[in-house]
């Protein structure tokens, strides 16, 4: 049997090259005489983004995939546990007496809402007493206000006591996978500029010039573009249409610094915390030795100085004037097409939507783990493959930008003209705005969630809707639930398990200095 496809190029040396490498050479088995060959070229003069720090949970399952011990992943990145997002403010501005922050958290470990939907009998209790929805259906809220790290150091590998992501430093991320694919995945480099991509008579890629001196060509038979912004291929080449949505998402813009911690002891918090501000929103991600913090803004509502401020006011006492604050344009939006004859962009190259529920390297693992299941190995395959990738990863841009909107869109915030047009309805998309008003008079289910690839599930919309306190009219549709003893028996054992759990597990910074002293039992 003849393969016509045996060599993948990948332009790009970022989270997004280097991750695409290590999935598609283990996946094809680069390593062996018969594996698809993976060469991947890399700028020595452009530099990375390097700004990408938290995950999801999924990046557990593909570092296990593609042989990695977490524990050298923790040490070499500077990484620590992260087990989902705090919104404070998003509802309503803390000096309101409201809650002013609620949980998006990443375990669905107490039950998943595709099994049993507990929000309408959440919804059934008196709005008075009930516990806030996030720390009602799950354990995780309580265990980030404790602080608590989501698995012991006894535990193997990967294993967890709750779901877990990742906070890390994108710079020694992206080396870390380099050194992997090189030294492991039989992955080959080279550090050079592309400087030509040359098509053949189908306007087919045949291969790429560079400015290295002995490999000025590498030919290939696909080609994956992780140029980032600069689009080598899907913009320079081919010229796919752009897909605007600074219509719907309005920040352009970010300004990024690292604060070192004060002392060795300081807590390190185990989820991501985002501060609404008046025109955009404040990350703050803790890694081992400094926090990562961000403001993302729209500078048509507030300009450079005044963001600048905010994030300055935000960090407090731990700021200081020898901190390098650093300036980041933001274009939203993605192309039309990723996948073009034989190529395909992942990363940057790809789109672009704000790092709100730090969803782009979700993206390309993603999109790298697509193709690697579905590499057409002939030519006249490629067509097919092409426009199910189109179609997939279409609908998850589209997905996110809603789900993305919705935590804008849904707010109480009326105290700037950014928040009044952010709920402005003309900036809400079509599907967005029918799945509201839809659950104006009951509560999502698993029927509003029937494509197994929405990047964004059943329990994230429950978590935003709820903990934003968005009103759904139980009434309409009360006589539907009448598991209420069943709901108030799980009510109990999550409450149950919750005080177990805060009471076994350790802090995070304690567990990530076992890490680094002991390490985790190897899978
Ligand atoms: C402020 C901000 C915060 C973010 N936070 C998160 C987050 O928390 N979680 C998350 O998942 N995502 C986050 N992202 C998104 C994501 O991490 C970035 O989009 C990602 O870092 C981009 O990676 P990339 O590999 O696509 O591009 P880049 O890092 O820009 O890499 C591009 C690569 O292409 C190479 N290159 C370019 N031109 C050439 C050429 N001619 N020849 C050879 N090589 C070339 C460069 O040398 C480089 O190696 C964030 C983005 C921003 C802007």
């Amino acid at each position: 049997m003849t393969s016509e496809n045996n060599h993948i190029l990948i332009i790009g040396g970022g989270t997004a090259g280097w991750l695409s490498a290590a999935i598609l050479a283990k996946s094809l088995n680069s390593k062996t005489k018969d594996g698809v060959k993976i060469t991947l070229v890399e700028s020595p003069d452009i530099p990375i983004l390097g700004v990408g720090e938290g995950t999801w949970p999924n990046l557990r399952s593909t570092l296990r995939k593609i042989g990695v011990s977490e524990t050298d992943f923790i040490r070499e990145c500077d990484a620590t546990f992260k087990q989902g997002a705090e919104f404070v403010n998003w509802t309503t501005t803390s000096s309101e007496k409201k809650q002013a922050s609620y949980y998006h958290p990443l375990s669905t470990v107490s039950h998943s809402s595709y099994d049993f939907n507990l929000a309408p009998y959440w919804l059934m209790q008196d709005k008075d007493t009930r516990k806030t929805y996030d720390r009602a259906v799950a354990s995780q809220a309580r265990l980030c206000d404790a602080g608590k790290a989501p698995k012991q150091i006894v535990m193997a590998e990967y294993s967890a006591a709750q779901e877990y992501a990742y906070h890390l430093n994108a710079n020694k991320f992206a080396d870390f996978l380099k050194r992997h694919c090189i030294n492991n995945l039989g992955v080959n480099f080279v550090s050079a500029n592309v400087t030509n991509v040359i098509l053949d008579d189908d306007e087919f890629i045949s291969l790429v010039e560079t400015d290295h001196k002995e490999e000025q060509t590498i030919a290939a038979d696909f080609f994956i573009d992780c140029s980032g912004a600069r689009g080598l291929i899907i913009k320079q080449t081919y010229h796919i249409d752009w897909q605007d949505i600074s219509d719907v998402i309005f920040n352009d813009t970010a300004l990024a610094v690292q604060v070192p911690y004060k002392s060795n002891q300081q807590a390190i918090n185990t989820h991501t915390i985002a501060t609404a501000q008046t025109a955009g929103w404040i990350w703050d991600i803790g890694l081992q030795e400094r926090r990562g913090v961000g403001h993302v803004y729209s500078s048509k509502y507030i300009d450079e100085s005044q963001a600048k401020q905010q994030l300055i006011d935000y960090i407090g006492d731990d700021y200081s004037a020898d901190l390098t604050i650093r300036k980041i344009k933001l274009n939203h939006g993605y192309h039309k097409k990723f996948w073009h004859k034989n190529s395909v962009a992942i990363g940057m190259s790809a789109g672009f939507v704000e790092p709100l529920e730090a969803s782009a390297i979700y993206l390309f693992d993603a999109a790298a783990n697509m193709i690697a299941a579905q590499f057409p190995r002939k030519r006249s395959q490629m067509l097919y493959v092409e426009e199910k990738f189109n179609q997939h990863f279409t609908m998850r841009m589209e997905r996110t930008v809603e789900f993305i909107k919705l935590h804008y869109c849904v707010s109480q915030r009326r105290d700037s003209q950014y928040w009044i047009d952010n709920c402005d309805s003309k900036s809400i998309p079509k599907h967005l705005a029918a799945r509201l008003d839809f659950w104006k008079t009951q509560p999502p289910t698993k029927y509003d969630f029937d494509n197994a690839w929405e990047p964004f599930n059943l329990d994230s919309y429950l978590y935003v809707l709820y903990g934003m306190n968005f009103n759904t009219d139980i009434a309409y549709n009360a006589s539907s639930y009448p598991d209420v003893a069943k709901a108030q028996e799980m009510f109990n054992r999550i409450d149950g398990a919750s005080s177990m759990l805060i009471e076994k597990l350790p802090e995070q910074r304690q567990l990530i200095e076992q890490v680094l002293q002991y390490g985790f039992n190897k899978v």
